[in-house]
């Protein structure tokens, strides 16, 4: 997507050495200190830029006033206020502030929920809504005890200035605060000059920043591929020095920030860069090896092509499950074992893929904690696969019937797409179904098979909303029309 913030930071060479300093230097975090910015976080006043109130949610605005009247600094920070500086619509709203947790609690009352146990935080409920309001965050190093031997955060429940929390935060785009008090943009990291010149750059020294939290690293491709952004050299450089240190993850994070990975509507192009910087095989081994072979001298495309489609549901507002992503990432090793099974222990097809994919599984979900929910349609949708080869008799009639037809017979389109097998025979299974009146085009039900109440998972987060459009939030009436266009 092309975009160009040129006009909001129009004469930012003018602000980076005449605008008001705020305060002194500050030491920065020892973490952050190697590289820290040698210069002095920059105010860029209202008419200097491009955020306007009425692009930021009612809820957020009124918890960044509550606290503002409270008497405690609020700001709205994160994505937030890089997305809005690029004119895009924010997928959240963050707020910080250098009021506490319990003193968060007092100010929004009922609203207010505290929640985290990595660091304390409060939800507060406005509406509809549910803004984060984190307190500042301290220096990294305020106790070395918290890292662990090869200097991960472990925990770290500091509390500091708006400065500290600022250098915390992974890339200068991100380090950028919008003040309720006086509506300015605070820039601590020379976020704007990055903004203008589609630059991801961490704050401080990029070994140190991935070694504290490798996840920085995936976090950097999402935001490549998101913002259309360059990662900075050094920065590239580090990624592809420490990318196995993603290994020691928790394998509950890494499920979080793939679903943000492969989720976000541009999928594909994030795995390509992922692969780029060997991340995917620290993530997914398995299908990376067999990603680096041909298959009668073809490259293997199924993923690529099941990322694909996976983006162009989402980006037709179409729901999107994590047990098809999964199955469709680990499909290429589970058949590849199912294979090898069948040949050696002369087992039939089904068991093989049985055996197979069960064992798969295991091995993903040690990495990337996939939830049983999940895992279990993956293995079903896995497990049909052969049985589209039985076209005889009443065999076709059963699979039709069968629960997980739907996911199964959508995993064999892709299949098909990828020349794993003949388009002819996912033809005739969509014949079938205009035959029996059924439309191939229905949603597929992937709510695990558990017994009485299937849906009870699926409803709360079995399919992950779409991402919201880049848009802006709100638009004059005279905009409605380029609305309705773009969608
Ligand atoms: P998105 O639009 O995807 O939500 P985001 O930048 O808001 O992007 P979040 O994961 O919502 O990303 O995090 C909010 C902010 O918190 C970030 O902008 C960044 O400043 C900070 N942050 C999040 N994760 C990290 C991290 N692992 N290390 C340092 N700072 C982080
Ligand atoms: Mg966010």
């Amino acid at each position: 997507m092309a975009f160009t913030i040129k006009p909001l930071v129009r004469g930012l060479g003018t602000l980076l050495s005449k605008s008001g300093r705020k305060g002194g230097r500050k030491p920065a975090a020892a973490s952050a200190a190697a590289a820290a910015p040698s210069f002095s976080p920059v105010i860029i006043p209202r008419p200097q830029h491009n955020i306007s109130r009425a692009n930021i949610s009612q809820g957020a605005l009124r918890a960044l006033r509550q606290l503002r009247d409270a008497g405690y600094d609020a700001y709205l920070v994160g994505g937030g206020v890089r997305d809005l500086l690029l004119g895009r619509e924010p997928k959240d709203f963050d707020v910080a502030t250098n009021a506490h947790p319990e003193q968060v609690k007092q100010v929004f009352g009922r609203n207010c929920r505290l929640i985290g146990r990595r660091f304390l935080l409060a939800h507060v409920r406005m509406g509809r809504e549910i803004i984060e309001v984190a307190t500042f965050r301290g220096r990294a190093d305020a106790d070395l005890e918290r890292q662990s031997h090869n200097g991960m955060l472990l925990r770290d429940n500091v509390y500091g200035s708006v400065e500290e929390d600022a250098l915390r935060r992974d890339f200068t785009v991100n380090a950028l605060y919008y003040n309720i008090a006086d509506f300015s943009v605070v820039d601590f990291g020379q976020g704007m000059a990055d903004l203008q010149q589609g630059l991801l750059r961490l704050l401080g020294d990029p070994r140190l920043r991935f070694r504290e939290d490798p996840v920085r690293m995936l976090r950097a491709v999402r935001f490549a591929a998101k913002l259309g952004f360059r990662i900075d050299p050094q920065v590239e450089a580090q990624m592809v020095e420490q990318a196995s240190l993603l290994i020691d993850v928790p394998s509950a994070r890494l499920y979080d920030e793939c679903l943000k990975l492969f989720h976000g509507g541009l999928a594909l192009e994030t795995f390509e860069k992922l692969r780029h910087y060997h991340l995917f095989e620290v993530l997914f081994p398995d299908t990376d090896r067999c990603l680096a072979d041909e298959e009668e001298h073809f490259p293997i495309t199924f993923v690529s092509h099941g990322l694909t489609s996976t983006d162009s549901r989402i980006n037709a507002g179409k729901p999107v499950t994590p047990a098809f992503l999964f199955a469709v990432l680990l499909w290429e090793p589970v058949r590849r074992l199912a294979a090898k099974h069948a040949a050696r222990d002369q087992e039939g097809d089904i068991p093989a893929l049985q055996r197979a994919g069960a064992e798969m599984v295991a091995r993903l979900v040690s990495r990337v904690a996939v939830p049983r929910r999940f895992t279990l349609v993956m293995r079903e949708i896995w497990q049909l696969q052969p049985r589209f080869d039985m076209r005889r008799g009443k065999r076709p009639q059963r699979l039709l019937s069968h629960p997980r037809f739907r996911a199964a017979y959508d995993f064999l389109l892709l299949r098909a797409q990828a020349g794993e097998v003949e388009q002819e025979l996912a033809d005739w299974w969509t014949r079938l179904q205009q035959q029996e009146g059924i439309n191939p085009q229905a949603e597929a039900d992937y709510s695990p098979d558990l017994g009485p109440d299937p849906f009870s998972d699926f409803n709360q987060d079995a399919a992950t909303k779409p991402p919201p459009k880049r848009r802006r939030r709100r638009r004059s009436p005279a905009n409605k029309s380029a609305k309705g266009d773009e969608s």
